[in-house]
């Protein structure tokens, strides 16, 4: 039995996003998993604006975490799965886990008015996981 078959959702799930305060070139950062809770700010480590986010901005950001979760649980699955790339002389498998875990994966979404890039940043729940 490998670790990722208990229910220990530990799962880091970094977010980051440019800071729209005016003239402020800091980053946000949060960690995705803290979205649940009823105190959750998101702070500016530069200019220390803090941003209150939208039910709607809430609710995609509850269901992303979910998908993080199911990805979680099904981490030992992907860990044996490949997306299979055509390219000129042939063809490219690679290892689905490299694709959540190794590229940044952007989400644009609305904050306010403004379309903002959310960086989010995974990593598997074992280091073995996805070698
Ligand atoms: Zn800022």
């Amino acid at each position: 039995m490998t670790a990722s078959t208990t229910n220990n959702i530990d799962a880091k799930a970094q977010i980051d996003f440019p800071c729209i305060g005016d003239g402020c070139e800091g980053v946000v950062h949060f960690n995705l998993l803290d979205i649940t809770r009823k105190d959750f700010q998101a702070v500016c480590a530069t200019c220390h604006n803090s941003y209150e986010f939208d039910n709607e901005l809430i609710d995609k950001l509850k269901r992303m975490c979910d998908l993080i979760i199911s990805i979680r649980k099904a981490e030992d699955i992907l860990g044996n799965c490949k997306v299979s790339v055509n390219v000129a002389g042939g063809e490219v498998k690679i290892p689905y886990a490299l694709l959540l875990t190794r590229l940044n994966t952007i989400i644009t979404l609305k904050l306010g008015e403004k379309d903002v890039d959310f960086h989010l940043w995974v990593e598997p729940s074992s280091p073995e996981t996805f070698r």
